[in-house]
């Protein structure tokens, strides 16, 4: 589904909702919509993968609540940075270690290096 074409929130009443229409906010209109929004701006830490100890086993693309884990060849190619969450599952679940979660500003200053 386009941008142009999701159904949009009435607000102009908001102030006058009720205990009634406050599952309104809670409620995700159309499903499908992840991949309109950079999610990654909320990570504080930032998920590194060291490629030595990755062995592309999969396992983090399967346990990745964001779908952020990127494949290419069958082989875990990056982690989408623009909606990665930096939950640290990924880290959790890999049973080489090779995922290690970084302060988000550090792993910035690193990538400049
Ligand atoms: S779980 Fe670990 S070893 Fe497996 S693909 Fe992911 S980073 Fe690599
Ligand atoms: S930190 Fe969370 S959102 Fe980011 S790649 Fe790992 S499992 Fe996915």
């Amino acid at each position: 589904m386009s941008k142009t074409s999701r159904k949009k929130w009435d607000y102009h009443d908001i102030a006058q909702w009720g205990p009634g229409r406050h599952e309104l906010g809670a409620t995700i209109p159309v499903s499908g919509t992840a991949d309109d929004y950079d999610t990654g701006g909320w990570r504080s830490e930032r998920p590194l993968r060291d490629r030595e100890k990755c062995n592309d086993c999969m396992i983090c693309f399967f346990a990745c609540p964001d779908s952020s884990v990127i494949v290419e060849d069958g082989k875990m190619a990056t982690i989408d940075l623009k909606h990665c969450k930096g939950c640290g599952i990924c880290a959790q679940v890999c049973p080489r270690d090779a995922i290690e979660l970084k302060n988000e500003i550090i792993a910035r200053k690193l990538e400049e290096e």
